[in-house]
């Protein structure tokens, strides 16, 4: 790391790079390269026996993926992070890397779609069994966790009901029992920092907020070392039994060296070598372009967001607002506790007039994209009854948060005028 700072504007410029040592580029270099030349045959069994580390293969590692692992750590105060290819890739590893099957993981019911299918399908197939439970009494992860329990699992800020999950609740039950809890920060990059409450790993799509401008497909995951997993040897078999994919390694001993990386180390050198979702360099150098920025983006998106929502609230047309500026009781004490700096671009808005208002105001936008993307630097709208759920009976999406007159905008960075004047001839025209 280039420097000793802790906040969070100088990280993001400055952690784990200063310059090329043999160019002296300040911009970190794509190293588009999948391999790299050993030394000779000792490096080259050394780094095979994770004597020593170093670059082998870009399924593996990669010099400029490593600056953004490396500023990602630094940003969130973990111990060392694992980029990969998609925000799915890092959902997928987090839970890979603990549960094999017959295992099972605790987690929140309000999950991105495409994470609920990935926990209620594919892990299912792969034996994993992943109970959900209602995250508003954070009581009942206790209640689910049995011998096999190897994880509990929640979103920091999940869409469409923007409740703020009870981090530090849930993670104080997990340490007690030896279960680590992964939160995906995807939604409150710089406004929450999960580490700070008790969760032991982070999971990031780097694909919304961190890359911000919509152009390249990402994830992370952050070690937070800050799990004590060898005291929990019995509750953690795969970072404490022989490690048959590694000629035996037991990976809480191997890391000893190196320090509290077990998770991480295990995800790299098995989940990663395996299965092969490695980030191209290309696209870690555009996540680090725009991790460059974030907490300057974030304060706009907060407080762009926070203005529509209070606009919005004054609007006929709409029967309700959900972002949690305008959430009261424990909804809102849940989010002036974890959030800081603002309350997320994130929104959620009600139609009076239902599904043909909810398609004919995305239909009126002109400014705002219609898509199925969070996070970018523009603002981004989407009617979810008639896209992401419209696979799922009205039941089911009511269950899910989205009513038929459902609106979810990503607010971005275009001066707030513009934001609002596109909403109003929307409404107009929806009405
Ligand atoms: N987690 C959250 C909260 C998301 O919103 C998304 C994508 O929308 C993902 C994970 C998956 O990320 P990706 O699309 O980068 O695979």
């Amino acid at each position: 790391m280039a420097v000793n700072s802790k906040k969070p504007e100088t990280l993001v410029l400055h952690a784990g790079w200063r310059a090329d040592p043999a160019t002296g580029s300040v911009a970190p270099p794509i190293f588009q390269t999948t391999s790299y030349q050993f030394r000779d045959t000792e490096h080259a069994a050394n780094l095979f026996a994770l004597k020593e580390l170093g670059n082998i293969y870009t399924r593996l590692g990669n010099p400029t993926t490593d600056i953004l692992e490396q500023r990602l750590a630094a940003l969130e105060g973990g111990a060392a992070a694992l980029v990969v290819s998609s925000g799915q890739a890092a959902s997928a590893f987090s839970i890979q890397n603990l549960a094999k099957a017959g295992d099972n993981v605790v987690s929140s019911t309000d999950l991105y779609g495409g994470t609920w299918n990935l926990f209620a399908n594919t892990l299912k197939d792969q034996g994993i069994e992943v109970r959900f439970v209602d995250p508003s009494d954070p009581e009942n992860f206790r209640r689910a966790t049995d011998a096999r329990t190897r994880a509990y699992y929640a979103e920091t800020l999940p869409n469409p009901k923007l409740a703020v999950f009870p981090i530090a609740d849930v993670a104080a039950i997990g340490r007690e029992v030896g279960v680590p809890l992964i939160m995906d920060n995807t939604a409150a990059p710089i406004l929450c920092r999960p580490f700070d409450h008790g969760a032991a790993i982070i999971v990031y799509s780097t694909t919304k907020f961190i890359g911000g401008h919509g152009a390249a497909i990402g994830g992370a995951l952050i070690d937070g070392g800050n799990f004590d997993w060898e005291k929990f040897a019995e509750r953690q078999p795969a970072l404490n039994t022989p490690d048959p994919s590694y000629h035996g390694a037991v990976w809480t001993q191997a890391v000893k060296p190196i320090g509290p990386v077990a998770y991480i180390i295990k995800a790299r050198t098995t989940l990663l070598r395996d299965l092969g979702a490695a980030a191209s360099p290309f696209n870690s150098f555009l996540t680090l372009q725009g991790l460059e920025t974030l907490p300057l983006r974030m304060e706009r998106h907060c407080a762009n967001a926070t203005a529509v929502a209070a606009w919005l609230s004054k609007r006929p047309e709409i029967t309700k607002v959900i972002h949690p500026s305008v959430q009261t009781g424990e909804p809102r004490a849940r989010a002036d506790k974890y959030l800081k700096g603002g309350y997320g671009a994130l929104l959620g808005f009600e139609l009076a007039g239902g599904a043909a208002a909810g398609r004919k105001f995305i239909d009126a936008l002109q400014l705002f994209y219609h898509v199925a993307n969070i996070g970018d630097a523009r603002s981004l709208a989407i009617h979810p009854a008639s896209t992401t759920h419209s696979q799922l009976a009205e039941e089911a999406q009511l269950a899910t948060g989205v009513s038929p007159g459902y609106v979810r905008l990503s607010v971005g960075l275009e001066h707030i005028d513009d934001i609002l004047a596109d909403l109003e001839q929307a409404l107009k025209a929806a009405a």
